[in-house]
């Protein structure tokens, strides 16, 4: 088949990520991550995007647990949070999280946000925790060019991913160049705005050519410019809906009329100038 896009992406280290992952997060913890897990192991996903912030490892650990499928078929992402980065504690937060989650090793470990005269020495002891073997991959979230410069003259390991906020308002055409040319993967959060980017007539407009959801044409955006990405959703729906992605392509008339979207704006915080 023309166009078929590989189910996985193959990370700097050789580890394979794949292309679709789930979000959780705002998904409390309890019955409501444990049963969205479920159905999105149900609907096909095999990559699960969690952090230690967002209060539900547990709950995204119990549903792994349960869901049959063996532990190596699945891709586990974590992150380590900013106060723990601020008590240069990381090796214990991932533990920690390690804990919560029920499980000897994580697929990949994020440093959540570049916190400002932290994470070059974080990064050192996610180094640590890649050399442990308990984390097949280590990255970063939330980096600009000027944070992946700093880790990688400090550091011995190239980040594996950056998992940034990407939509088609946020393109970042300079950050995603220079994470290609050091073969680090992006990854996008917000993949759909956070539901904002559904409504957007060019949005629409593509989604109708292709009688599909705008949220299927937004997904499927990302994997055409090569970037992982890993949409939430709490309704069973969406869940399903999301990830049938892999039976139609953007042509160049589509993705010409989408790269016009950017407008280099955000929906969440700056990495430089945030306050958490
Ligand atoms: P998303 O862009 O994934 O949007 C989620 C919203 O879209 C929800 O309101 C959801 O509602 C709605 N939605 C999902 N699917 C559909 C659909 N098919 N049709 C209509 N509406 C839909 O936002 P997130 O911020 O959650 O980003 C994705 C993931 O990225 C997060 O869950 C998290 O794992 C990660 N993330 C990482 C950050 C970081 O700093 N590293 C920051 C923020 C997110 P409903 O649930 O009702 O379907």
């Amino acid at each position: 088949m023309t166009h078929q896009i590989p189910e996985h992406t193959v990370l700097n280290n050789d580890l394979k990520m794949p292309w679709i992952g789930f979000g959780t997060f705002k998904i409390p913890e309890g019955d409501e991550t444990y049963q969205a897990v479920r159905h999105a192991v149900d609907a096909g996903y095999r990559s699960f995007d969690t952090a230690m912030i967002y209060g539900n490892e547990t709950s995204v650990g119990r549903a792994i647990k349960d869901c049959g499928i063996p532990r190596e078929d699945l891709f586990i992402t974590t992150k380590v949070w900013n106060d723990d980065l601020r008590k240069k504690n990381t090796l214990k937060a991932f533990e920690d999280s390690l804990e919560r989650l029920k499980m000897d090793y994580v697929d990949l470990y994020l440093v959540h946000w570049p916190v400002k005269g932290c994470y070059v020495d974080a990064w050192l002891e996610m180094e640590q925790i890649d050399h442990s073997g308990k984390a097949y991959a280590i990255g970063v979230s939330n980096f600009m060019i000027h944070h992946l410069e700093d880790v990688i003259a400090a550091g011995s390991i190239m980040p594996a991913v950056n998992q940034v906020e990407y939509h088609p308002q946020l393109q970042l055409p300079d950050l995603h160049a220079f994470c290609k040319k050091h073969a680090i993967q992006l990854e996008a959060w917000a993949p759909l705005m956070q539901g904002q980017g559904l409504d957007h007539p060019v949005i629409l407009d593509v989604a109708a050519k292709h009688s599909k959801s705008p949220a299927q044409v937004l997904i499927r955006w990302d994997l055409q410019k090569e970037v992982v990405t890993i949409p939430k959703s709490v309704t069973k729906a969406h869940i399903y809906d999301n990830i049938e992605v892999f039976d139609f392509h953007l042509d160049d008339e589509d993705m010409a009329q989408i790269a016009a979207m950017d407008k280099n704006q955000r929906i969440g915080d700056d990495p430089d100038n945030f306050n958490f």
